[in-house]
């Protein structure tokens, strides 16, 4: 059995294969890694923010 599932990240829309699952949202390895050296004074920082919320209201729905 291969698991070579590839899933669309939400942060950037690209689909890759390595990444990290929250809340069954998909967030691939770069924006990860973006996200933690993303300062938190940085607007990025508040677009990831805003990606975030939009999953959390997406699961309370
Ligand atoms: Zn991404």
């Amino acid at each position: 059995m291969e698991d070579h599932t590839e899933h669309v990240c939400i942060i950037c829309g690209q689909t890759k294969e390595e990444g990290i699952t929250i809340v069954s949202q998909f967030i691939c390895e770069d924006c990860e890694s973006e996200m933690v050296r993303t300062d938190a004074n940085d607007a990025k920082y508040h677009y990831f923010i805003h990606q975030m919320r939009q999953i959390t209201m997406q699961t309370h729905v």
